[in-house]
């Protein structure tokens, strides 16, 4: 099923999602499954499996050099969709990537998907890849997330990269793209970018998933602004419980956010990480009350290997 019809048919009503990360390589899936388990509690129709190219370790020689060494951290994502589907019965969403892809690597990992009846991906550009901080695109592959989501809408139409290629069925995916409340940190200005995410959508997207945010008003804020620029496709907000003092600082950094004062405030009286830990499930407690009261279709949780905090704002809410 797809995810603009999940929200059709909750009528209204919030929607419970999550997003997980595939193990590090070699790691038991089952510990990732047990773990989500008791969130299936708030029904959940759809689980995201986020997608993880390849990664350079540098490794110092004896000579003195530094060889680099490709890696994949997290293979897998197509493997867990599947999992997903036998066993919690919910939809996967694969996450699916222009970095470290050619067009046609693309779309032979369509195909595997669109054989197994996934319905849903979230097209992404991804992250440059580790150590760099430019994005470089493979030979044959795509710059931006949005000429991903033109090869997804091409095959849903039966339209293969290559002239007489037809399909036996077409696919039928509904597109997720990313957003940010806050900016893209490679962007310019916010009005930039936001010209760049109609243009996305423009070419196809069906729904929008947003970067995590912890004051309310960016998102609000955010989804009027699309909506005054004709964009009318919903708009998840992506939520994550704060869980730990450090996250004050890793978070704004990695994810190019804000921290609104009072969270900073009530988690840096915390005396330890257990009670951080408590102080941001109780914001996010708030801010999911606050989205359901002003419209959010879907609150969507990043749990990044984690449940339980998930597990008490979700007990708050659903
Ligand atoms: P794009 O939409 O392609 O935008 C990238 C940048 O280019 C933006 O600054 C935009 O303004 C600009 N831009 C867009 N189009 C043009 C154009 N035509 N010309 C010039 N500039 C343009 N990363 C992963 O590696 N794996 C994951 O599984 C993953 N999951 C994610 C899930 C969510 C919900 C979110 C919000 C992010 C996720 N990411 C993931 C991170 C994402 O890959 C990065 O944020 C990446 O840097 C941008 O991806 P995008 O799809 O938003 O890019």
């Amino acid at each position: 099923t797809k995810i603009t019809e999940h929200i059709r048919n909750a009528n209204g009503k919030p929607i419970f999602s999550i997003e997980v990360i595939p193990p590090i390589k070699g790691d038991n899936l089952k510990n990732l499954l047990d773990n989500i388990e008791p969130l299936m509690e708030f029904k959940p129709p759809f689980i995201d499996v986020t997608y993880h190219r390849e990664e350079y370790i540098e490794r110092p020689m004896p000579d003195g050099t530094i060889k680099r060494i490709i890696t994949r951290k997290r293979p897998g994502t197509v493997g867990i969709c599947s999992a997903i589907m036998h066993r919690f019965t919910v939809d996967p969403v694969p996450h699916v990537l222009c970095g470290g892809f050619t067009r046609d690597e693309t779309e032979d990992f369509l195909i595997d998907l669109h054989y197994l009846g996934i319905d849903n991906v979230l097209v992404l550009r991804g992250d440059p890849a580790k150590p760099f901080n430019t994005f470089k695109p493979k030979d044959n592959g795509y710059s931006y997330a949005s000429e991903l989501v033109e090869q997804v809408v091409n095959m849903n139409h039966g339209s293969y990269l290559h002239e007489g290629e037809t399909a036996l069925a077409p696919s039928n995916f509904c597109i997720g793209v990313a957003a940010y409340p806050e900016k893209h940190l490679e962007a310019i200005d916010f009005e930039t970018d936001m010209q760049y995410l109609k243009h996305k959508v423009e070419k196809g997207a069906d729904y929008i998933v947003t970067q995590m945010f912890f004051d309310n008003q960016k998102y609000f804020d955010f989804v009027d602004k699309c909506r005054s620029m004709g964009i009318t496709i919903p708009i998840i907000p992506g939520l994550k419980p704060l869980s730990t003092r450090k996250q004050l600082s890793v978070l704004p950094r990695i994810f190019h956010l804000d921290l609104p004062e009072d969270l900073v405030k009530s988690v840096e009286a915390c005396e330890s990480d257990a009670q951080a830990r408590e102080a941001g499930i109780e914001w996010c407690i708030q801010q999911c009350r606050e989205l359901v009261a002003g419209g959010a279709p879907v609150l969507h949780f990043y749990t990044m290997g984690k449940s339980d905090n998930i597990m008490k704002v979700a007990g708050a809410i659903f």
